[in-house]
């Protein structure tokens, strides 16, 4: 067929509401910053957004190290430049995995050229801090690599006490919290952690594309040693590190942070309009607050779950581990997954998540997340669902979903004493 460039018609997506694990519908405010006009990369207005987003995502992880800022690219990028900057050949990880993306860290500290080790779960379910300290005694890594909210089991494995085991054995604690940030508690410096990386499509209300990090002074003095200015803006006075060259020019983070520091040395050009929407991002959690950002996630969670039972649904994996932001729920015998999702979607406008790996074609993931930690979004979700599994003939008691949602949410009136 020839090409016809009025086949192509301007960019009009479907109106959806995105309920699964993520990515979500992003805050219109959000929206708003990405479509401001860009400035130069040196232009003193676009340093200042840098050195000011610095600020803000220290308010987010709360902490108080120097090195956090963004990583261009999605999630991904964020965790690899973590590894690859930290991991040299042959250097010892322990990754515990306990659901995909714990796959995803074997598998990008392996590209690393590291020495990886895991220990496994069984998906839906989270290791005890005795468990990884074993490990890490058997092990001795350079490295603890775990993600703390695996959308993919809908899992939240705790950190709090891996920071202190991590301190006592000399070992790096680096985490994900993609799917968590902003929904679930994170303390960087309490929890004593070395390296985060994070997304923005998941509780930040944002789309995908920008992945902010922040490294301790410990994790960036081991960094350090790999630092390798690139021929064409190098100086004099730019000295070697003593350690290999870090295996990926564009995920260096010695040569990141000279960008991103005082010295303002030139490495990619920043994206532009990425950073307004991060910068975003933050600023609006840190409106709402951070305890109220989580307690809505729970809130909404918890509404979701209650009323996700009521439709006869059973949910999946360690009730007590659950992330704030997304639930799993078996799929009922006799019914179609991929029928309910499509009637979901089709008729209602309504995303729902599938699953991967050992849960696909056994769980649908819901999510209650970032922008749409909302009481409407909730029911319209609940009622939606009651409809198209009643006639998928699934058996349930009619309007029981909203009804312990609404209680849920009556509850939590009762609780705050309005
Ligand atoms: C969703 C998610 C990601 C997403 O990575 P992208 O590169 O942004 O697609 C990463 N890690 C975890 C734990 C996630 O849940």
């Amino acid at each position: 067929m020839s090409f016809d460039i009025n086949n192509h018609k301007q960019v009009n997506p479907p109106p959806r509401l995105l309920m699964g694990p993520g990515p979500i519908n992003a805050d219109p405010r959000v929206l708003r910053a990405m479509s401001a006009q860009l400035v130069g990369q040196y232009d003193p207005s676009m340093t200042d957004y840098m050195t000011e987003t610095m600020a803000l995502y220290r308010q987010v992880f709360k902490t108080e190290n120097r090195w956090t800022l963004l990583i261009d690219g999605t999630s991904r990028a964020a965790i690899e430049a973590c590894l690859v900057s930290a991991l040299a050949p042959g250097d010892k990880v322990l990754v515990p995995v306990f659901g995909r993306f714990g796959h995803l860290l074997t598998e990008i500290a392996g590209r690393c050229g590291a020495e990886v080790h895991t220990i496994e779960k069984e998906w839906g379910d989270v290791f005890s801090p005795d468990e990884i300290e074993d490990a890490i005694k058997r092990v001795q890594p350079k490295m603890l690599a775990v993600v703390q909210g695996d959308t993919s089991t809908t899992m939240l494995q705790p950190l709090e006490n891996l920071g202190e085991i991590c301190q006592r054995y000399g070992v790096l604690f680096y985490t994900d919290v993609t799917a968590s940030i902003g929904g679930n508690p994170l303390e960087a410096d309490t929890w004593q952690l070395d390296a985060i990386s994070g997304g923005l499509q998941k509780c930040l209300a944002g789309p995908s594309g920008s992945g902010p990090i922040t490294l301790s002074d410990r994790f960036v003095t081991e960094v350090r040693k790999r630092h390798h200015v690139e021929a064409g803006i190098r100086a004099d006075h730019h000295v070697d590190g003593a350690g290999e060259r870090i295996r990926s020019n564009y995920f260096d983070l010695p040569m990141i942070m000279d960008y991103w520091g005082e010295e303002r040395l030139n490495h990619h050009t920043e994206a532009t309009s990425m950073l307004y929407c991060a910068r975003e991002c933050a600023r609006i959690l840190l409106q709402e607050g951070l305890d109220n950002a989580i307690a809505r996630h729970q809130l909404h969670g918890n509404a979701m779950a209650r009323g996700a039972e009521q439709l006869n649904l059973k949910l999946f994996g360690n009730q007590s581990h659950k992330m704030n932001n997304v639930v799993g729920v078996y799929i009922p015998e006799n019914v179609d997954g991929e029928a309910v999702r499509s009637a979901m979607l089709n008729d209602f406008g309504i995303e729902i998540g599938t699953s991967f790996g050992p849960l696909h074609g056994k769980i649908w993931r819901i999510g209650t997340m970032g922008y749409n930690a909302r009481k409407d979004a909730v029911l319209v979700t609940l009622s939606a669902l009651e409809n198209v599994l009643r006639r998928a003939g699934h058996k349930l008691p009619a309007g029981g979903a909203i009804d312990a949602a609404m209680d849920v949410y009556a509850n939590a009136r009762l609780q705050e004493g309005q």
